[in-house]
């Protein structure tokens, strides 16, 4: 396959087929992220999808597609039905579709366009949060209030597609690290999502937020206070059936959980890690990565 620049999925879709629908992010503006700076946005033109698509074959059977780039659900109904319908004229065998979306892509949508999609396979979303924090929000230039998430999210799931959120450790500082671990609890109870990932900030050179972190004006918590963050956010939010993962490369404690099943076992862990600040818990600052 050919790929144009870095191209970024969930760690869920390891073993998915990748689709560049995208190039770059079309919101492009969170200040924590240094993904697309350098790559200008475009949407691929449909007969380059379908070369990538009939190159792709040779690969077999094909159960999962994940479109890239960054806020793929930005792409025009028109045109993304056309992709989706591609993808499953090549791939017959394929079970589900995922893309990432921002809120703002979501609220573009009708519960009727979403619906569309979910027909043409397209099953999950992977939508960006960081955190339920109003004020952070804004301050990270996320595009969206704590209620436009919400409403974004509720469409989502009216539309009978999966709903993954991810928030991100640490992006509230030393400084607002309490009220953005709280305020995560809170959204993430109000989206009540079918997945979790929980990554932590790197500050990547060349980002808003590097120039802050240099100004002193961003001071990172240390790995124990990303890891309170994360026992925060497990402890004070409520779900009706939620896999919470942290095991997403930036992070120092790897937890995978069934909330609220699990709930119990994994505060036990993470409150055994807090108490010993054992370091050898932790993924060695070598291996993270975005
Ligand atoms: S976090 Fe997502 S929406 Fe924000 S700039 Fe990066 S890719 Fe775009």
């Amino acid at each position: 396959m050919r790929y144009e620049g870095a191209v970024y999925r969930p760690p869920s879709e390891a073993g998915s087929l990748i689709i560049q629908a995208t190039l770059g992010c079309h919101h492009n503006k969170c200040t924590f992220c240094g993904s697309y700076r350098d790559k200008p946005f475009s949407i691929r033109s449909i007969d380059k999808i379908r070369e990538d698509l009939a190159e792709a074959r040779y690969m077999g059977p094909i159960q999962r597609v994940f479109l890239a780039d960054g806020d793929a659900l930005c792409i025009s109904q028109k045109r993304l039905i056309e992709i989706l319908e591609s993808v499953n004229e090549f791939f017959p065998s394929v079970d589900r579709i995922g893309i990432y979306a921002n809120a703002g892509n979501i609220l573009h949508k009708s519960i009727e366009d979403l619906e569309a999609l979910r027909t043409q396979k397209l099953k999950i979303i992977y939508m960006g949060v960081e955190t339920g924090d109003e004020a952070l929000l804004e301050k990270i230039f996320k595009g969206a209030t704590y209620n436009q998430l919400i409403e974004a999210g509720r469409r989502v799931k009216d539309s009978s597609i999966l709903l993954s959120v991810t928030v991100l450790l640490g992006i509230g500082g030393i400084d607002g690290s309490e009220t953005h671990a709280r305020e995560t609890a809170k959204i993430l109870t109000d989206l009540d999502p079918d997945y979790v990932g929980a990554l932590s900030v790197i500050v990547v050179p060349g980002t808003p937020l590097y120039e802050d972190f240099k100004q002193g004006r961003f001071r990172l918590p240390d790995p124990f206070g990303l890891i309170q963050e994360l026992r925060t956010m497990i402890a004070e939010s409520s779900f009706t059936n939620c896999v919470f993962r942290s095991n997403h490369a930036s992070n120092y404690l790897p937890v995978k959980a069934t909330l609220p099943r699990d709930k119990p076992r994994i505060l036990e862990d993470i409150d055994r890690v807090l108490n010993t600040r054992d370091q050898t818990s932790l993924r060695p600052e070598f291996l993270r990565a975005l």
